[in-house]
């Protein structure tokens, strides 16, 4: 284990927010997660727990402890004859280990290569890119609660999974400390190719297997969002915003090109990138924030913004999305106030 005081916070976030937290702490196992839990630093003080930090904008100096797993290990528990179940420990990078599925040729995650992060992040997100969540093959997730040290395990569905949610950003939120995951991966791997960009890159395989998946997601990613290394960002900054059948109805009546997708639930989920650029903020600057040229979803860090720099911009934007669609956009990032 490892603590630090007044540490920069800079490297922990792909926003690239220069800002510091009164303590950093690094575990490496679940007993030094239990042991950490009794001290009287977390006692006395707020705590967040971080993985990547890729899904975080932190507003000002972190007046707190926080923490982030060094849990590692990839390790197969049980095979049958379709499936493989594997647990990953929290603090390996995502990434890492689809690269490990693709090589195994184990199914299920090729379409999420290159989202960053940690495993240990995606129950709390449920993570997904071109039609598959990462729901979809998670079978169970063990935790720590913070109140108790105990340990807890949740199946799929005690998850309560939706897009981009779950019932650690609800219900639980902050209460427990995911420690490890279990995924249930496919042995004859299906594909999954028929979603929108990703349906024409796949072309160019005759034959694909979820290796070319990877390539061809991997591809579009790169053609379409900015490198967090070079231009700080979280990835999509806003959740799609999902409207009723009577909103829907006026909203296609004025816009008849607008995209959307029916849930079959009376309810229609509309690209939060099309209103955006609808409202002309597409490769918009703002000192030193702006909305990314390629995909008006991601805000940017063109360098040395600070959170309340990318607040404003949001603001901006979601005051044009409400007079213009009156939709409210929600932002997906985690705002972190000091
Ligand atoms: C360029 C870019 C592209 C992206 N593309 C996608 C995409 O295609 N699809 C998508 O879904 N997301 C995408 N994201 C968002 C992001 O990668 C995911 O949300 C990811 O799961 C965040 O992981 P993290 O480890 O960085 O978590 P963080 O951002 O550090 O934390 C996210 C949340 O999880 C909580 N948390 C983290 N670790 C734990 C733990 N061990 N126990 C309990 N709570 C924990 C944190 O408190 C916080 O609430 C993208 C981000 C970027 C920068």
């Amino acid at each position: 284990m490892k603590t630090y005081e007044n540490h920069s916070l800079l490297p922990y976030n792909t926003f690239g927010i220069d800002v510091d937290a009164s303590y950093l702490v690094e575990y490496d196992s679940e007993e030094e997660l239990v042991q950490l839990l009794q001290l009287d630093l977390l006692k006395e003080n707020k705590f967040l727990h971080i993985g990547g930090g890729s899904n975080l904008l932190f507003i000002g100096n972190y007046q707190g402890v926080i923490l982030h797993s060094h849990i590692m290990g990839i390790e197969v528990k049980n095979v049958t004859d379709s499936d493989v179940f594997v647990k990953v420990g929290s603090g390996v990078v995502w990434d890492d280990f689809v690269a490990y599925c693709v090589a195994k040729n184990y199914g299920g995650v090729e379409n999420l290569s290159l989202i960053p992060g940690e495993v240990g992040a995606t129950p709390v997100q449920n993570i997904g890119a071109y039609g598959v969540e990462v729901k979809d093959v998670i079978y169970k997730v063990e935790c720590i609660d913070v109140a108790t040290g105990e340990k807890r395990i949740f199946t799929n569905p005690e998850c309560k999974f939706a897009y981009r949610d779950s019932i650690f950003k609800r219900e639980l939120k902050g209460k427990y400390i995911v420690t490890a995951v279990w995924f249930k991966l496919n042995r004859s791997p299906r594909l999954h190719v028929n979603y929108g960009s990703l349906a024409e890159e796949i072309k160019k395989y005759p034959e694909p297997t979820i290796h070319e998946v990877r390539q061809a997601v991997v591809a579009i990613r790169q053609r379409k969002l900015p490198e967090p290394k070079v231009l700080g960002n979280a990835g999509s900054f806003f959740l799609n915003p999902v409207v009723d059948q009577n909103h829907f109805a006026k909203l296609q009546q004025q816009y008849p090109d607008m995209p959307f997708y029916d849930l079959h639930d009376g309810t229609f989920k509309i690209p939060a990138g099309w209103l955006i650029e609808q409202c002309g903020w597409k490769g918009k600057s703002v000192g030193k924030v702006a909305v990314h040229g390629s995909q008006a979803l991601v805000l940017i860090n063109k360098g040395g913004a600070n959170g309340l720099d990318i607040i404003n911009l949001s603001d901006s934007i979601r005051q044009s999305v409400r007079e213009k669609f009156e939709i409210e956009l929600t932002p997906e990032v985690n705002l972190i106030f000091g």
